[in-house]
């Protein structure tokens, strides 16, 4: 779906914008949507430096209330594509260097462009930085209303075990 054409490629800076179905890139959930991939391109003799950005919108689950919300993740990579008659695989890999074959009609970008929204997830989702999240006594989500678990008196014997239990959680 993302192929940039690189055979008679003159000198210069390109850019390009791609945008389709995430699912047809094999980008499944949470991810859902469309995708839309910019790409910049410079080529310079034998050398092609390649900047990506990818906006795809998730359905995510907040981990402190657990309601569904929707955010846009960006992912984005630089390849540094070379132009070899000759190379081996194996030096290939070596960073984010690529050796293309000069005869190369296109550059392939679909894997790329998947591999990097997959890793550009977060660990931790949160529905708004000041999400209240769940009353951990009554469950209540504390974002739609309020409870009153907390205007509850604790008996201030108990408040040094208190303060224990919060800090061993
Ligand atoms: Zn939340
Ligand atoms: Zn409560």
């Amino acid at each position: 779906m993302i192929k940039i054409k690189v055979s008679n490629l003159s000198n210069g800076r390109y850019d390009y914008d791609f945008e389709g179905k995430a699912s047809d890139l094999e980008i499944f959930e949470p991810y859902i949507g469309n995708f839309k991939t910019n790409v910049v391109i410079s080529k310079f003799d034998n050398q092609i430096i390649l900047d990506s950005e990818t906006g795809i919108t998730a359905n995510l689950i907040c981990d402190r209330c657990a309601n569904e919300f929707h955010s846009e993740i960006k992912s984005n990579f630089r390849t540094v594509y070379l132009f070899r008659m000759n190379y081996d695989e194996d030096e290939s890999e070596k960073e984010d260097v690529v050796f293309i074959h000069p005869d190369a009609d296109k550059i392939d970008l679909d894997e790329d462009v998947r591999d990097y929204a997959v890793l550009a997830l977060p660990m931790k989702n949160l529905c708004s930085e000041d999400c209240k999240g769940l009353c951990p006594k009554c469950g209540k989500n504390l974002n739609e209303s309020s409870c009153n678990c907390n205007e509850e008196n604790i008996d201030p014997r108990w408040e040094p075990i208190q303060k224990l239990k919060t800090k061993n959680n």
